[in-house]
Formats: C-alpha cells, structure tokens, sequence
C-alpha cells in the first residue's frame, strides 16, 4: 500500500465527483530534495541516513509541513504527506501550500546527543531551501518541540541573523505559540463536535501527540475513553481509562501496557468513536468490514486506505480536517513570530475553535451539494481553493 497511490485516488475521486478537470498539476511535486547524512554515532561509528523534503505545492503561500523521524519514513510517504498538507491548508484557509520532510531512522535507538547532532545535520542539508516565506518545518511522527528548537538554532548559525518564523511547534521559550502543544488534537476535538455531539465511548489508535491529548479532552468532555494503544501495546478498561493518570505512566514508562487490562487490538471494539492517530494504512480492505465504531475521527495522517472506505459504511472525519488543528496553530505561531506580538492561550484556542468550526461546516455543507464522503468533499474544498490560486497566477 503506496501512500502516494492512496493520495492521488483519493484526489482523482474528488475530481470526479465535482467534474474538476485541472487536477494534473497537484500529481506532482514541484520540488523534491533527497539527501544523503554522514552521521557519527556516540561510538565513533559513522552512519549515512536517507532523509528527504518535498515541496509540493506553494500556489497559496509557503511550502508548510513537518519533519518525521522514522524508520518507515521513504520517498513516496512523504511525498504523500507533503501533498495531504496542500490540501488540508486549503481546507483550514491558512495562506500556506504543502510540504514535508522525513528521515529514515530510528529515533528510540539514539540518545539524546546523537539525536541532536542529527536534527542540525538534516536542517543543515535542507537550510538553503527553507526560510519564513519560502518554506516552514514543524514537527511530526517522532519529533517534537526540543528537536524544533535544535533546526531553529542550526537554521539561524547558517543564515545569520534571528528567523523563528522559519519553524513552528517550537518551545514557548523560543517563540513557540500557547496551546501548540494539544492544537492538533484540539482541532480535532472541535470538529468532531460539528459531526458528532453524543457523549459516548471512545477507542484511541496512537498514544502520541496527537492521540493521548484528545483522550484527554474527550475524557474530560465526559466521553467513556475505554481502549487506547501504542507500537508496544494497548490496554483497555470498559468502565472507562482514566487519562491523565495514562498520560503519567506512558511518560514515566514509555509506553502505556502495565496500566491497564492488555487487549490485541483497538480497532474493532465496539465504541462510538474510533481515533485513529498513530500512522498510514491502518484501516484497510482487511479489517475495514470488522470496524463496528460509529464514527472515525482520523486525527493521523492517511490512517484509511481508498480501498476501505469503499466498505466502511460510517462517517469518516477525514485527516485533512479532522487533524488541521496543529497547523492552524503553527501559522498562529507564525504570524506571533513575523509580528512580534505574544498571544495569549484563550485567543489562540478561540481562534482555532472558530477556524476549525467554519472548515467543518464548509465540508458538510460541500458533502451535502455533492451527495458525497466527507473525505472527497473535504478534497473537493481544498483542491478548489489551490486550483483557484493556480490559475490566478497564471499557472493553469
Ligand atoms: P507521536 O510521535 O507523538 O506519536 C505517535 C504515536 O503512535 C506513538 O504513541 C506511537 O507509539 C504510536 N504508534 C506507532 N505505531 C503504532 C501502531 N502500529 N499502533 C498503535 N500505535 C502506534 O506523533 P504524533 O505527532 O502524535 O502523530 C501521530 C499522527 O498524527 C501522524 O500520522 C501524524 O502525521 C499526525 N499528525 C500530527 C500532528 C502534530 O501536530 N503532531 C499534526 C497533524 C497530524
């Protein structure tokens, strides 16, 4: 399963469905870097990773998307997740096009020096193609505030002078912006409550970022969180986990097996909400049919394959919505840094809240016109508003 294939299905469906025939220029990239980092280990070993940036589209502002640390992490994945960031900008209506950046390695084997050296060495590589107005990182998969803080000081040593609106997800201390740390799932949060309103059970795939934050909203909200995993494992507790004391032992741990009851997989419980925030193609052809959730938030990137939403027969709230919540507060912190004004959590979260809400109602309202999946409606919105600034450059 090809992420990039999956993307370029999901764009050709949307295409259809609203008969837009310009499509062909979002197939492609308009920019890829592929390098190649001589790294030394804390041995005196030296290492030569793969690490990439794509630059996909950039019709409605600067290239915009995080970094990934994984061993996973390939050409096409990224190209994937470069591409879903056009789309979701568009979709949230923040003045950024589409990029991403990953590197093909395994962050839990490094200590903290050598995962240092190695977040200065990839900025480094990638530092002349970056910049406030041509192209902003963020974190991702793996990466995190203290890493961002690495490239942004990195980043300046090469160019020179102060630039914090080159990254965002940065830490509050080196202009990182209120409320970064939970956008993603807040964003969330405030979409499932357009498509959603009940109190009800909930699953989380992925105790990350992203996935033990909304179990933490929804917790509080007063939703029943009774199943959550990570790559080691997943517990489970019908009456209810109790989140912030979840939250404690993963950090202390490192994982969240030892809390709770074990159970194989989260996927298939019969919940009222399913999130899915750990990585690509988890709900496939496969398992879609075993799905008994009644609605899935997709706060991870391309979590469901084409192929399964042609079988689910549920609501999907899909990625570039649902998860749109974490830029929308990196271009915040972007407009913090070019203006620099500080703002304060309540404006930051009000403010996400209103985007956030308007974005979902626009697809709901696109999935209504066009009898539609919030997915290919979702892509019908964001694909409209990138072609529109294609052609008003001249471009189509
Ligand atoms: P993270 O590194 O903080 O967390 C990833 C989590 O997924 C970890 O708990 C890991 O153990 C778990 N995981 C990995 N493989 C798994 C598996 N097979 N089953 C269950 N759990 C598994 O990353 P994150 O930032 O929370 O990102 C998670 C997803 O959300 C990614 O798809 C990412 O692209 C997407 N996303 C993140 C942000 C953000 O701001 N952090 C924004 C938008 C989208």
């Amino acid at each position: 399963m090809n992420p990039f294939d999956n993307a370029m299905e999901q764009l050709k469906r949307a295409a259809k469905v609203a008969d837009i025939k310009e499509y062909e220029v979002l197939r492609t990239p308009k920019r890829t870097i592929s390098i190649t980092m001589p790294f030394e280990t804390d041995r005196g070993e030296m290492k030569y990773l793969k690490g990439y940036r794509v630059q996909y589209n950039d019709a409605r502002g600067p290239f915009k998307g995080g970094i990934r640390f994984h061993p996973k992490v390939d050409l096409d994945e990224v190209k994937a997740l470069a591409f879903w960031m056009a789309m979701k900008n568009a979709v949230v209506d923040v003045p950024f096009g589409g990029g991403k950046g990953g590197v093909e390695v395994d962050p839990k084997g490094l200590s903290q020096r050598e995962l240092e050296n190695l977040s200065r060495a990839y900025i480094k590589e990638i530092a002349h193609f970056i910049g406030p107005d041509v192209d902003v990182p963020a974190p991702d998969v793996y990466t995190n505030p203290q890493i961002m803080a690495w490239m942004l000081d990195e980043y300046e040593k090469v160019v020179g002078h102060k630039a914090p609106a080159v990254i965002t997800g940065k830490p509050l201390e080196v202009g990182g912006s209120p409320g970064r740390s939970y956008s993603t799932a807040q964003g969330g949060f405030f979409v499932l409550e357009t498509f959603y309103s009940k109190k009800g059970t909930v699953a989380v795939q992925g105790f990350g970022n992203a996935g033990s934050h909304i179990a933490r909203l929804l917790h509080e909200a007063g939703h029943r969180v009774i199943a959550v995993s990570d790559s080691r494992g997943a517990v489970y507790d019908q009456k209810g986990l109790d989140i912030p004391r979840l939250m404690e032992h993963k950090r202390k741990t490192g994982k969240v097996s030892g809390f709770a009851t074990g159970i194989g997989d989260v996927l298939t419980l019969d919940v009222d909400v399913l999130v899915l925030a750990a990585l690509e193609n988890q709900v496939t052809k496969d398992n879609a049919h075993k799905i008994k959730a009644r609605v899935i938030l997709e706060l991870a990137n391309g979590p469901t394959t084409p192929e399964a939403d042609r079988i689910l027969k549920i609501p999907v709230i899909p990625d570039i919505l649902a998860n749109a919540g974490g830029v929308t507060v990196s271009y915040f912190e972007w407009v913090q840094n070019r203006s620099g004004e500080q703002w304060s959590e309540e404006r930051v979260i009000d403010e996400l809240k209103q985007r956030m809400a308007s974005a979902a109602e626009e697809v709901k309202k696109t999935a209504e016109n066009y009898k539609c999946d919030l997915r290919t409606a979702a892509f019908i919105v964001g694909m409209g508003r990138v072609l529109a600034a294609e052609r008003l450059r001249g471009n189509l």
